[in-house]
């Protein structure tokens, strides 16, 4: 197969193309560099079923050229992580919604099965647990800008939704705070990045609030193998699913285990949200998805536990981080 990731070059992205590499596919990544890195993909240049392209999914005629002949595409292209949609909102807005309306738009002139990879923030701070992909999404003020993310994302798969009431073959995918190898050391859109890079150097681990706040941390082998599936089930068409563990841990204890996994001596610090995200921030205070869903469709469940999980990750930002 022929199979078009945008986004390839980025955390999630390159894992995937590893796997669709592995089982003999040939993979075209369209990638402008911006989040992602080619270091993630360094290994692959030369392969002969690897091409690379370092331009923006907002170049449609370049995407042009090549949507005829593939056979699949994995949208993955997007601003990625709440920090960094605070930085640059009207950015990270544009490449979202923009970005996706060119990707499906050509997906659909062309008639090709797409992934869309979509978010749990997606849930925003919606206060009943597990979400699942049915429920009511709750929202802050547009004023807040986190919310801005998941309202770009919504976007992104209301398009989706619409062109596959059109009969497009289109599947998405919401991650759950996914962590693993080639994570971004500076923690953009991940705090078990933050923690490691925190504890390597002996810095202080910084725990924002009071440390309470949940997730459902997600091995990188299992989001890739969710989204896999997403991409080759015949149930998954027209439907979005949840990838994610549903181990459910709060900040505080992820802190005190990448710690003792890492022997670090840093102590683990409380701050104000507002020293890391400026004012008026607004967490999601749990987030733990059903995954009854993504088991009855894809049979997909997640099989990497947190701590041999972290003990990868650990290794893995060891060897890449400077500390
Ligand atoms: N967080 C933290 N310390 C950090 C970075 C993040 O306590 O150095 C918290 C953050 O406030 C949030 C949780 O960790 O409550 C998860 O943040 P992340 O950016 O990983 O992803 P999110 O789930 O917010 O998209």
């Amino acid at each position: 197969m022929r199979v078009l990731i945008t986004g390839g070059a980025g955390y999630i992205g390159s894992h995937l193309v590893d796997a669709l590499i592995k089982r003999g596919n040939e993979v075209l990544v369209i990638d402008n560099l911006s989040t992602g890195k080619i270091e993630n993909l360094r290994h692959l240049l030369g392969h002969p079923s690897f091409h690379f392209i370092n331009d923006s999914i907002l170049n449609e005629p370049l995407l042009e050229r090549f949507v005829p002949s593939m056979d699949l595409i994995f949208h993955l292209a997007a601003a990625v992580g709440v920090r960094n949609v605070l930085q640059d909102p009207l950015a990270a807005i544009n490449t979202n919604v923009r970005g996706t309306e060119v990707v499906l738009g050509l997906a659909f002139k062309y008639w090709k099965r797409l992934v869309l990879a979509s978010t749990s923030e997606i849930y925003g701070k919606a206060s009943h647990v597990p979400f699942r992909e049915d429920d009511d999404r709750v929202l802050g003020s547009t004023a807040v800008a986190r919310w801005s993310y998941s309202m770009s994302k919504a976007v992104d798969e209301h398009f989706a939704f619409a062109y596959a009431a059109k009969g497009l073959p289109v599947s998405i995918v919401r991650y759950f705070n996914s962590y693993g190898p080639r994570l971004d050391e500076r923690g953009y859109g991940s705090v078990v990045a933050n923690f490691i890079r925190q504890a390597l150097r002996g810095d202080s681990i910084t725990v924002h609030g009071d440390g309470k706040q949940t997730r459902c941390f997600t091995y990188i082998e299992d989001a890739v193998a969710g989204t896999l599936l997403a991409g080759e089930v015949k149930e998954a068409l027209g439907e979005a699913f949840n990838i994610g563990s549903t181990r459910e841990s709060s900040i505080l204890d992820l802190a005190k285990a990448i710690k003792r996994l890492t022997r670090s001596k840093s102590p683990i610090e409380f701050v104000a949200y507002e020293a890391y995200y400026g004012e008026g921030f607004e967490d999601t205070r749990r987030r733990v998805p059903s995954v009854d869903k993504a088991k009855r469709l894809l049979g997909f469940t997640a099989k990497v536990d947190l701590e041999a999980g972290l003990k990868k990750t650990i290794a893995w930002c060891r060897e890449h981080f400077a500390h």
